[in-house]
Formats: structure tokens, C-alpha cells, sequence
């Protein structure tokens, strides 16, 4: 495997839509995916459930995926109460997000910079007590990294800034994140090598971006290409927008994956396979929209993934 995947269809696409997803379902889609090649899914977030009805039983998915060989539990943490009940349910990567524009801070979770920076050195002392081995990988993610839609232009000072402050609060490593759909290939390659300059390549290995401009694929490449490794992606872009004014517009998982294997870079994942849980999401999801061009066009005539190359060379060295 060339590079990381991480599915957060669960956590990212079904919050962003009002139908809940049984638990039931949940449990079988995370199998599914599993099953397709998948090693690390963001499965839920821990919010009161009257903030999101939605992500109500993340706890009880959490626990269900850590019972799954192989498979890195991601789960996302508001804040310190959030980190406590992840660390109880057994998650293996928690994510505390720190929205770099102070203003959307404010407006979204009601809380400063020195306030979510706080309850990361929190976050950390929490870590610090458990059992090697039962430690959580913990990343702070820098959202609106690229642009706020309230403040307009982040510094890219800040973002280096807020990215420093988080690894000296006791975080493993730090995560960029699209939130806004206002990044474009040279602002994220110029901003991982600000950031790399700051707290060294080992602290920044993955970016989440969205698709609301077009742009995210193109964001990706530009990524990978400077050297990034992990990929956050929803599958079939669940609960995004690409057209509507505000929408989180993840990008399709089905698409990533065929770019990647197309290039000669392995996902570890089966298109094919792939395409079988998008269908069964849709199934459960009923008319919710789904996105992505590769599950509708199919594969090209004759098209190797790269995946299956690397396993059949494999096979040969056996
Ligand atoms: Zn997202």
C-alpha cells in the first residue's frame, strides 16, 4: 500500500444529511469497507447526541470497530469530555479539530484558540496515564486552514502558528483540513511545506479536503505529489453538495481510490469491492444523492489497479 485511505463516510457524510443511519447498518457498512481493503475509517464523533441525533451511538460503533483485526478506529473529539469517552470506547485515533480562523471558533463550538488549545494539553495528560499500548494516536486538525467563510483569508503564519501550538500541547501530529472548499493545488503545497518547515515532515502526514470549488482531487494530487501520505475521502461524497452554497462536499472515495490506481499507486482496496458498499449504502440511505463519476462510467476496458499488481507481484516473489 502506497498510500492511506481514510473512509469518513460514516462520521463526515452522515452527519451532514438529517436521515439516521441505523446502528445496525453502520456496523455492516464499516464490515463492508473493511472487507473492500479499507484499514482506517473515522466512525463517528463524540458530540452530545442532541447536537447530532445523527452520530448518537458513535460509542457503541466505536467499540464494535475496535473489535475488527486490522482496522485503525478513528473517531472525532469536540473537546475533553468527548476525548474521555472515546479513550472508554476503545477508539485508536482521536482527532480534536482547531478551526485556525478564531471567529468560526467562536461561531461553530463557542471557544477561543487558548481554549481549544487547553483542552488539547488536557487530551494529551489523558493519554499520558493509560496503559502503553492503549494510547491513542491523538492529531489536532487545523480546519479552515485554507480560508473562512466569516473571516475570509487565514494566514498562513497562523496555520504554521496554531500547527506549532498544538504539537507543544501534546498532540502526536497535525492534520490540514479543507473545511471551506477554498484551497487550490499551489496554496496546499506552499502550506505543507510551511508547516513541515515549522514541526518537521513526521508531524504532518494526512489532508482532508472538500470538493465545493471542483478542486479537490487537483488538492490531493498537489498533496501527494509534495509528499503527503493519507487521504480523507467520503464514500460517494455521502451528505455533500458539490453545487449547493455551504455543503462540506467531501470528496468520493470511489473516485480517489481509481486515481490513485490508475496512477500506479496502491490503495490496498478493490474498486470493485468498493462499488458493492456504495451500493449498499445507497440502499440504506434511500433517495439521499450520492456523488462520484468512476461508480457510474465503470472501470476503463482493460484497467489493472495498481493494487492488484502489487498483490499478483507479491504472489510471483512467494
Ligand atoms: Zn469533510
Amino acid at each position: 500500500m502506497n498510500v492511506l485511505i481514510s473512509e469518513v463516510g460514516p462520521r463526515d457524510g452522515l452527519q451532514s444529511i438529517a436521515r439516521i443511519m441505523s446502528t445496525e447498518a453502520k456496523k455492516i457498512w464499516i464490515d463492508k469497507a473493511v472487507a473492500a481493503g479499507f484499514t482506517e475509517i473515522e466512525v463517528g464523533s463524540f458530540v452530545p447526541a442532541k447536537v447530532l441525533p445523527q452520530l448518537a451511538d458513535t460509542a457503541e460503533i466505536v467499540a464494535y470497530a475496535a473489535g475488527i483485526p486490522g482496522l485503525t478506529v478513528a473517531a472525532l473529539i469536540p473537546n475533553a469530555r468527548g476525548a474521555a469517552n472515546a479513550l472508554a470506547a476503545g477508539a485508536h485515533k482521536i482527532t480534536l479539530p482547531l478551526s485556525c480562523s478564531e471567529s468560526h471558533s467562536l461561531a461553530n463550538l463557542r471557544r477561543t484558540h487558548a481554549q481549544v488549545l487547553e483542552d488539547a494539553r488536557i487530551i494529551a495528560q489523558m493519554i499520558r496515564e493509560l496503559p502503553e499500548g492503549q494510547r491513542p494516536h491523538f492529531e489536532g486538525s487545523l480546519s479552515t486552514a485554507f480560508g473562512c467563510t466569516i473571516e475570509g483569508v487565514v494566514p498562513q503564519a497562523k496555520v504554521v502558528e496554531l500547527a506549532e501550538a498544538l504539537m507543544e500541547a501534546g498532540c502526536d501530529e497535525v492534520g490540514l483540513a479543507d473545511t471551506t472548499g477554498y484551497a487550490d493545488p499551489a496554496a496546499v503545497r506552499s502550506m505543507i511545506r510551511a508547516i513541515w518547515g515549522a514541526v518537521g515532515k513526521e508531524a504532518l502526514t494526512g489532508i482532508h479536503v472538500h470538493n465545493t470549488r471542483g478542486l479537490g482531487l487537483a488538492n490531493v494530487l498537489a498533496a501527494y505529489d509534495v509528499g503527503l501520505t493519507t487521504f480523507d475521502s467520503s464514500l460517494g461524497g455521502v451528505g455533500g453538495c458539490p453545487f449547493a452554497p455551504g455543503a462540506s462536499g467531501n470528496i468520493v472515495t470511489e473516485d480517489l481510490v481509481f486515481m490513485f490506481e490508475a496512477m500506479g499507486v496502491s490503495t490496498g482496496i478493490d474498486l470493485d469491492a468498493l462499488f458493492a458498499v456504495r451500493n449498499y449504502v445507497q440502499a440504506q440511505l434511500g433517495d439521499e444523492p450520492l456523488y462520484g463519476f468512476t461508480p457510474l462510467a465503470g472501470l476503463p476496458l482493460g484497467f489493472v489497479p495498481a493494487t492488484q499488481q502489487s498483490t499478483s507481484n507479491e504472489g510471483a516473489l512467494a
